[in-house]
């Protein structure tokens, strides 16, 4: 026998704005597999989508929310007047959750404490923005697949093709629906971000009226119009990134780069068959930091490639202290089954390879360490990951979740994941901050 699907109904005040809110929460609730029910009696639960525009609307929302009430028992608050909770909650203290304008994702959260979702096969369509195995505030944004580079130890390229990139609107759309569902930060990914549209000849298409070049420049700039945390990894210094700083500088896109160096010897970087101009890449990090001083460099490198010498290695810790990378992640050479590098003369011994590795991080955690005591005494905006009952976890634009540092703010155990927080940082070792709360921001909105 077929269980019923859970039924919400819905009390919709205001303007078209929130009647559009309402459209998309239902839209987001029947894709989950719930019903819509059209009165108070035949609802497992009420939503009332309030407007708090005026005192007379005021004064009719919380009316509304009595009604429902009364017809029904249990009921959800959100929209412009839930920014008000205090004053609703003084007059109608059982209301089970409050949540503000354009919180799509909190308003769905209230609806799952008050009906779990049931999983109906037949039922139960994805949710527009996918599926998504990320904390619901942030999800990655593949632009591309495969890869034109043919970098000796590595096989990607064998194993998922040459560089096939999606076009520019079909990403947009995507980033669009991810902002809508109630996500406050993408994470651009790829193999080679900067050499996004190659492919497709940077081939226009058509996003919200206009035409979007498929490149990285048009790319970055049209995801910086979603108001949300927008965050490159995996870029490869090509010529045209100079143009993707200024967007970091004005705020449309995170002053970040994760850029994947691997090496600074001109020899290993021939053999591992990438581009071996490093001074030049000095002289470009310089110029990106005059022009975003605030631009967090994250990278990863491999110690102990087949025919590094001493030499190679100590250029490599010294390239390291000129560039003064912010975030460093370090691995040990291994041969991967079928790359041309498992031929290479010269491999190197495991301890040798192992002792270069302990070097390597130790200066990297010295430069992240330095940067990071620099930041003490300034206030960062902060978004939060996680709150337990000792306080909040969050992250400040330089870091990427799961790789990079974090921001300890003990005792604020009534933050959300998130959440846009101003953090005054008080305290610094190596990759991580601590810091006390300064105020809590209003997440930015995308405007249409
Ligand atoms: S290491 Fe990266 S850039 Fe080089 S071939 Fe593999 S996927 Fe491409």
């Amino acid at each position: 026998m077929n269980t019923p699907c859970p039924k919400v109904g819905i009390v919709s005040l205001g303007c078209a704005k929130a009647l559009v809110d309402s459209e998309r929460i239902l839209t987001r609730l029947r894709a989950e597999g719930y019903d819509i029910s059209a009165s108070y009696d035949g609802a497992d639960v009420v939503i009332v989508n309030t407007c708090g525009f005026l005192d007379s609307a005021r004064a009719e929302s919380l009316e509304a929310i009595g009604e429902a009430i009364a017809e029904n028992g249990r009921v959800i608050v959100t929209g412009c007047m839930g920014g008000d909770e205090a004053a609703i909650r003084a007059v109608h203290p059982s209301v089970l959750a409050v949540t503000g304008p354009h919180q799509y994702q909190a308003v769905v959260e209230a609806v799952h404490q008050a009906i779990p979702p049931q999983h109906d096969p037949k039922l139960s369509l994805v949710p527009p923005e996918g599926l998504h195995l990320t904390p619901s505030h942030y999800a990655y944004l593949k632009i591309s697949e495969g890869c034109n580079n043919s970098c000796s130890f590595c096989i990607i390229p064998d194993l998922r093709g040459p560089l096939a990139s999606r076009p520019a609107a079909d990403i947009l759309g995507e980033a669009e629906r991810l902002a809508e569902a109630g996500v406050k930060e993408l994470l651009v990914i790829s193999q080679d971000t900067s050499a996004y549209g190659l492919d497709l000849r940077h081939a226009e298409s058509n996003w919200r009226g206009r035409p979007v070049r498929a490149h990285l420049t048009d790319l970055a700039t049209a995801l910086g119009d979603l108001g949300i945390w927008v965050r490159l990894h995996y870029v490869y210094p090509y010529p045209h990134v100079d143009e993707i700083i200024p967007l970091m500088a004005e705020g449309k896109i995170l002053p970040y780069l994760d850029i994947p160096f691997q090496h600074a010897s001109p020899n290993v970087l021939k053999t591992m068959r990438r581009p071996a101009n490093q001074e030049k890449v000095l002289g470009r990090i310089r110029s990106w930091r005059e022009t975003c001083p605030d631009l967090a460099i994250r990278s990863t490198f491999i110690v102990g490639f087949p025919g590094e010498t001493e030499e190679d290695f100590e250029s490599l810790l010294i390239w390291l202290e000129e560039a003064q990378l912010d975030r460093v992640g370090c691995f040990k050479y291994e041969n991967v089954k079928g790359a041309p590098a498992n031929a290479l003369a010269d491999h190197i011994d495991e301890d040798v390879k192992e002792e270069r590795h302990l070097r390597f991080m130790e200066a990297a955690r010295q430069i992240a360490d330095s940067r990071a005591s620099a930041k003490v005494g300034k206030v960062l905006e902060v978004i939060i990951d996680e709150v337990d009952e000792e306080g909040a976890i969050g992250r400040t634009k330089a870091d990427s979740p799961e790789v990079d540092g974090e921001v300890y703010i003990n005792g604020e155990t009534d933050l959300s994941p998130g959440e846009l927080v101003d953090v005054e940082i008080e305290a610094a070792e190596d990759y991580d901050l601590w810091g006390t709360l300064v105020a809590r921001k209003t997440p930015a909105r995308r405007r249409r």
